[in-house]
């Protein structure tokens, strides 16, 4: 693939963040506006094991007990998906990398134009979670308080009964946020140096987040206009 000198937004985007930091919500409907692929490697997941594949049945205690699945599945699951036509005008994705390892790999598989590092309040992070609910058949998600569906406990768009993730649990979310500062925050670091992070204020309404996402893509890379990235330390 080239590289990020193209004209308008970036195209080829990581959303880094916690769990229910919005990620999801903003990816899917930017993904939408600008005709990106929209990858997010939890939901490619949950389909291998509604599936019952050998890859969702290694995944499905993992995903359960809150854990990161181990990286040579996340990385088979999604080099197939990246693979497809629909990737190849640009992408973003949505909960991956999430360890150094997967993070490396991907760097060997394509170029990025920006990682956009989704910045929230830890405690709120927890109430979001609880309060989370999402269509198992289309995979839409609602807040029970702050985007709740127009009928309760039904999808808007097909009207499936919703349900509560079971790693949106309050067992396994201590040790989805323990995950998440241990093995996917780093990566934050890993990219400044690249001189691709963006940081996202992430608190607020979904269309207050979706305003300053907008802003925060339209501003100048920083990088030379040749597309070089900045010389890795
Ligand atoms: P998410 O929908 O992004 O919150 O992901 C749900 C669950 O899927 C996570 O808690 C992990 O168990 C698993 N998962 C999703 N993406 C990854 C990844 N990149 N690496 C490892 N596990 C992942």
């Amino acid at each position: 693939m080239t590289s990020g000198t193209l004209p308008g937004p970036p195209r080829r985007l990581v959303f880094l963040g916690p769990p229910a930091a919005g990620k999801g919500t903003q990816a899917a409907e930017l993904a939408r506006e600008l005709g990106l692929a929209h990858l997010s490697t939890g939901d490619l997941l949950r389909a291998a094991v509604a599936e019952g594949s050998d890859l969702g049945r290694a995944a499905d205690d993992h995903m359960r007990a809150g854990r990161l699945v181990p990286d040579d599945l996340v990385l088979r699951i999604l080099g197939e998906r990246l693979a497809r036509p629909d990737a190849t005008s640009g992408f973003i994705l949505d909960g991956f990398p999430r360890t150094l390892a997967q993070a490396e790999a991907l760097g060997r598989i394509t170029d990025l134009d920006a990682v956009v590092s989704f910045d929230v309040d830890p405690k709120l992070l927890v109430e979001r979670m609880a309060g989370r609910r999402s269509c198992p058949k289309c995979g839409a998600v609602y807040h029970l308080t702050s985007n709740p569906p127009r009928e309760a406990g039904r999808c808007d768009r097909d009207g499936t009964g919703l349900i509560q993730r079971p790693d949106d649990r309050a067992e396994a979310l201590e040790v989805r946020l323990r995950a998440y500062h241990d093995q996917t925050a780093p990566l934050r670091e890993y990219y400044l140096r690249r001189g691709l992070l963006r940081s996202l204020d992430a608190s607020g309404s979904p269309t207050e987040v979706a305003a300053r996402l907008r802003r925060l893509l339209a501003e100048p890379s920083g990088r030379p206009p040749d597309g070089r990235r900045p010389s890795k330390p």
